[in-house]
């Protein structure tokens, strides 16, 4: 504890949420209240500037300082659930900009644009708990042990898009054969596909087998994952997946102030915009 006569007026907790993971998969046993919600505290100007700095934010290292800073509870972002981000997210932007978000929408009838505000607390209301198995059976009796994608997998696939999506505008304006494009086209979409299965081997925590042999080495597991078939895989990424899923319903619904016609859009949790 600070001596500083100030530490009184820090900031303080601004709002409890609810996570749909209940604080499973953790790598550490989260502090909660008493009603096992979460504590989060308004971002500070350092926290805002440095989400605001799209360089930092490129490799996920902003997104887990900003987490750190206003969920002290959660000791270690990068490994925290993806289901439960959205939320976190959500959080953090109703404990330091209020309750309301501005979204634009356009009318698909009479293309109008119109802005609503969206209520933070009514979408927090409307969290879900986590959905899905986190053990799969495969048809020859194999038990799988899952669980979801953490926030690191999240980064890593974000960094790989976004680096490909790069290199595809690279590639169309460089003066390179048919043939040079068509090679490097194809060890993109190789890298995808291995950056993918790692993904999936690392979201394996154990397999057991019919007779009862346990397996929990993670470089057996991705060798593992790397020679099975296509079917099984997607039996696994699946399952992952569904854990993986979030649970805030962000559908938003209006009428539009100038024909009067139904809107529907969704909201956008994407850290990379929403705080700026
Ligand atoms: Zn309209």
């Amino acid at each position: 504890m600070s001596d500083n006569p100030l530490v009184n007026h820090f900031r303080k907790v601004e709002v409890y949420i609810p996570l749909p993971s209940k604080g499973k998969y953790y790598p550490e046993k989260l502090e909660t209240s008493v009603d096992d919600e979460i504590g989060i505290y308004p971002m500070t100007v350092k926290d805002e500037i440095e989400i605001k700095s799209a360089d930092s934010l490129y490799n996920g290292e902003a997104l887990y300082h900003m987490i750190s800073s206003c969920v002290p509870s959660i000791k270690d972002p990068k490994n925290m659930p993806v289901c439960d981000v959205d939320p976190i997210l959500l959080g953090i932007r109703y404990a330091s900009y209020g309750k309301e978000v501005d979204l634009n929408m356009t009318c698909q009838k009479c293309e109008a644009l119109n802005q609503f505000s969206v209520s933070v607390q009514d979408m927090l209301g409307r969290l879900q708990p986590m959905e899905g198995n986190d053990t799969v059976t495969l048809e020859d009796k194999t038990i799988i042990h899952i669980v979801p994608y953490m926030l690191k997998h999240r980064v890593q696939t974000s960094v790989q898009n976004s680096k490909n999506r790069q290199l595809m505008l690279v590639l169309n304006n460089a003066n390179k054969s048919d043939e040079e494009k068509k090679e490097i086209y194809n060890r993109t979409i190789v890298e995808q596909s291995l950056l993918l299965t790692d993904l999936v081997s690392q979201c394996i925590k154990k397999v057991v087998l019919e007779d009862g042999t346990e397996v929990d080495n993670p470089l057996f597991i991705k060798e593992w994952v790397e020679n099975i078939n296509r079917k099984t895989y997607d039996i696994l990424n699946d399952a992952i997946g569904k854990l993986s899923q979030t649970r805030v319903n962000k559908q938003v619904q209006g009428k539009c102030n100038s024909c009067g016609s139904d809107i529907h859009s969704s909201l956008e949790i994407d850290p990379f915009s929403f705080f700026t």
